[in-house]
Parts: C-alpha cells; structure tokens; sequence
C-alpha cells in the first residue's frame, strides 16, 4: 500500500496565503549607515601655530571618521556571524524517537522536485518548515517557543481535521496554518508555529515569551495531513531552513545549523523510522493508525484474526521492508515489499483469519525489518502470548 502524505500547509502559494492570515512582522533590511566622508582638507605648506592647530584638528576629525568606518564595517560583517548566536530549541516538548519525530524538512529543490537539507527525499515540493509529528491524533504534547521573543500574531478556533481530500483543504483555504501563533526574535529573526490544537493556544499578542514557554499543543488544524506542529523560520522575512541556516536553495549548502547543540543531537537525521510494530485482529489501514483507532492490547483467543503490521516513516526507493509473524508451531507468515519510491509514511502486515479449532496456545513472534544497500538499516522484534 502507498500512503504518501498530501501536500500540506505551509508550501508554495498557500505560504503566502497563511502569511496573510497570521499577521507578521515585516521589516526592512538592516542599514549600517556609515557616515564616513573623506575630508578633503589639505594641510597648508606653511605651517603657523593656527594652521598646525586646523591640521591636527582635520587629521582628528579624518581619524574619527576612519575609526567610524572600521567600527561600521566591522559591525556590518558581524551581521551574518550574529545569525549564528541566535540558536533554537526544541519547538515540541516531547521524546524525540519515542512520542515524536521529524517526518518533514523545507524543500531545497527549487524546481518540481523536492530536496532536504541533505540531498534526501523526506520534504515535498514547495515545503518551506520543519514538520515534527506525534504518533496520532489522541497524541498529547504542548508546542513550546523556540527562542525568546514576543507574540506578534496567533490565530485559534480552527478545528482539527485531517486534511485528506479536495474538499478538506477547500475548507481551510487561506487558513492552512490553522491554529498558529508568531513570535518575533532579536536580530529580525521570525518563528511561526501551525497546525496547534483547537482551543489550546496559551499566550496572548504582545505576551513575552522565553525559550520551552508553552504556546499550545500540538494539533491538525489547517492544512495538516497528520499531527504535527510545523515550524517556520524567517529572517526579514527570507524563509530560511534551520537544519542549515540559510534560505532552501541547494541541497549541499554548507551545514550552519540554528538549533542548540541539544536540539540538533535530537533531530539527527534519521533515514527509515519505525512508529509502531503491533499486532491487531483485523486489517490495519492508515487513517486508522493516524486517528488512534488501532488497539494495543494484546491478541486474545477469541480475536477473529491475528495481524501483526509496522508503521514506518521516512522508507527510500529501494529500501526492502519485511514483516514476520512466527506462530508457536514454528510456522512463520511473511510479507515483503522494495518500495519503487520514497515513502513518507507506510504501512506492512501480516496475518491469518483464525482457524476452525481456534488459537494455537503460546508465543506469537512479529518482526520487522528495513534493508537498504543489502544491510539492515532497522528492526524491531514484539512479542505476545495467547493463553
Ligand atoms: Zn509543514
């Protein structure tokens, strides 16, 4: 099965759209004005105690100046290099790898195509933020700021519904961003924050926020096709990706990452991402999954039948996934499939209607595997019982 994740919020037109919507702060470029002008004075060649005192006077005055034109020249490089002092944390409070993951990054691509930050395919065309999802929509967790700052915009009252059809992201139009609040840094640096839970944003226009504050939670209002919250990040209003801190030009663009040295050895990248190996007693779709419609209780003999399924994100072209279920007779049912193109998100199973004489008694053991390059890139192994 293929489950490829629509276009979603922030890209491409709708970006301008939601910009629109949630207000932002727009500034000018920075001005380093130099009021340096070179004196054209000369020195007389017949030096009197008033023209040696206009003379010293005029080399002061050309010193002072060339020391201002130093001191704004040194100011206008230390621009960039400033840009490296603001850093970022952690948009989410979550366990990264546990409860949430980075499912997208910005398109580097600036064609058709699309591009992360490290030549990978885990963006789409026209993504212009960082998408950190939870498991599904009863997933929990707050949206916090990612730097000190003050709120300069926020929007609520969007519902949150899975942007899946047409006709969904009909009904979002121009609010893609759902639920979202802006926050205005030092240094004309700019983060926003979409897709928040209906009802959940905590902080109010004007508020001064500091870096881990909570704004909201984590939602799928908006153009979201899962529960995320993506993170937009400006300078003077020029997107720009964090993971390398420039605008998403080129894929190989020299890495300066903007996040703390805690939050980027959080969000190391990560190539084929197991959420969830389990078992079920029927067939396992993903809307399913997303919506937290799956239990997770373990199998019991009167289950009509024993499935055991991986949900994965972030799986290449190419990359084989494998899924066993071994029964207690030994006997193991197998499904395999090498995927003819990236998948950002995928779902495998097993399994067997339930036999006349019921439930073979014992352990029933389900693994998974990824396999990339003929070398296992990730596995998980689950086991349950039936008694
Ligand atoms: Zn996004």
């Amino acid at each position: 099965m293929i489950f490829l994740l629509p276009r979603e919020a922030c890209g491409g037109g709708g970006a301008q759209r939601r910009r629109g919507a949630l207000r932002e702060l727009k500034k000018g470029p920075l001005h380093y004005a130099s009021r340096w002008s070179p004196s054209p004075r000369c020195a007389r060649s017949a030096l009197g105690g008033r023209e040696f005192a206009t003379l010293l006077s005029a080399y002061y005055t050309a010193l002072m100046t060339l020391l201002r034109f130093i001191a704004v020249l040194l100011f206008t490089i230390a621009g960039p290099a400033s840009a490296q002092e603001f850093k970022l944390e952690l948009p989410i409070a979550c366990e990264f790898g546990k409860t949430c993951w980075v499912q997208q990054y910005p398109d580097h691509d600036a064609g058709p195509g699309a591009s992360d930050y490290t030549c990978g395919g885990q963006t789409y065309d026209g993504h212009d933020g960082t998408d950190i999802r939870v498991l599904d929509t009863k997933s929990i967790a707050d949206v916090v700021a990612s730097a000190p700052g003050t709120v300069t915009g926020l929007r609520d009252g969007v519902e949150d519904r899975l942007a899946r059809t047409p006709e969904d992201r009909a009904a979002i139009a121009k609010i893609e961003c759902g639920n979202g609040v802006v926050i205005a840094h030092d240094g004309g640096y700019e983060t926003q924050y979409c897709h928040m839970r209906n009802g959940s944003i905590a902080v109010k226009k004007g508020d001064a926020v500091a870096a881990g504050q909570k704004l909201g939670q984590v939602g799928y209002s908006g153009d979201a096709a899962f529960p995320h919250v993506h993170l937009s990040v400006r300078r003077n209003g020029d997107k720009l990706d964090p993971f390398s801190g420039a605008a998403a030009t080129a894929c190989d663009a020299p890495d300066q990452s903007m996040w703390s040295d805690s939050a980027a050895a959080k969000l190391a990248y990560v190539d084929g991402t197991l959420l969830r190996l389990g078992f079920a007693s029927g067939k396992v779709e993903m809307e399913a999954l997303e919506e937290g419609r799956i239990s997770v209780d373990p199998p019991t003999d009167d289950w009509p039948a024993l499935v055991t399924y991986v949900w994965a994100i972030n799986l290449k072209k190419g990359d084989t996934i494998r899924i066993d279920l071994r029964k207690p007779d030994g006997q193991t049912l197998t499904n395999s499939v090498t995927l003819d193109r990236n998948k950002a998100q995928y779902v495998l199973f097993t399994g067997e209607r339930r036999p006349a004489t019921g439930w073979r008694k014992g352990a029933y053991r389900a693994a998974v595997k990824v396999e990339r390059d003929g070398k296992t890139i990730v596995s998980r192994a689950s086991e349950a019982t039936i008694e």
